[in-house]
C-alpha cells in the first residue's frame, strides 16, 4: 500500500464517493485507511464518567484503501500510482497519467522492515 498519512485521496466507491479529503491514518496489517470526514458515522454513547453526557460522537471509521485513490497534485486527478526506484536506490512514488513525482523520495532502503509504531 503506497498510501501515507497527510497524502489526498479521493474516494472512488460508497456514499462518499467523489469526496477528496485528507488520510489521517493508515493501517498496513489491515489495509484501510481513515480519511478525515469520510465514512463518518454517529456513534452512541451512554452517559459515562468519561462522558457525562452521553449522546452522539462523530467518528470516521477506516475505509479499505482501495475504495480511495491518490490525488495527483500535478494533473489535479485521481490518478493510478506506481513506484520506481531511481539509479541511487531510492523510490518514487509518481502518478501514471502525467509522470510526475508524488510525495517525498524515500531514501534507499536501509531499515524496510522497521516498523513505525505510534
Ligand atoms: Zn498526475
Amino acid at each position: 500500500m503506497w498510501l501515507r498519512v497527510d497524502d489526498t485521496v479521493e474516494v472512488i466507491t460508497g456514499n462518499d464517493a467523489g469526496v477528496r479529503a485528507k488520510v489521517l491514518s493508515v493501517d498496513r496489517e489491515q489495509n484501510r485507511v481513515v480519511v478525515e470526514g469520510v465514512n463518518r458515522v454517529l456513534k452512541h454513547v451512554r452517559k459515562s464518567q468519561r462522558n457525562p453526557q452521553g449522546g452522539r460522537l462523530s467518528k470516521e471509521l477506516s475505509v479499505a484503501w482501495s475504495n480511495v485513490m491518490l490525488v495527483c497534485e500535478s494533473c489535479n486527478a485521481a490518478s493510478r500510482t506506481g513506484a520506481k526506484y531511481q539509479d541511487d536506490g531510492s523510490k518514487v512514488r509518481y502518478c501514471k497519467k502525467c509522470g510526475a513525482q508524488i510525495g517525498r523520495t524515500i531514501a534507499p532502503a536501509r531499515s524496510a522492515h522497521a516498523k513505525t509504531k505510534k
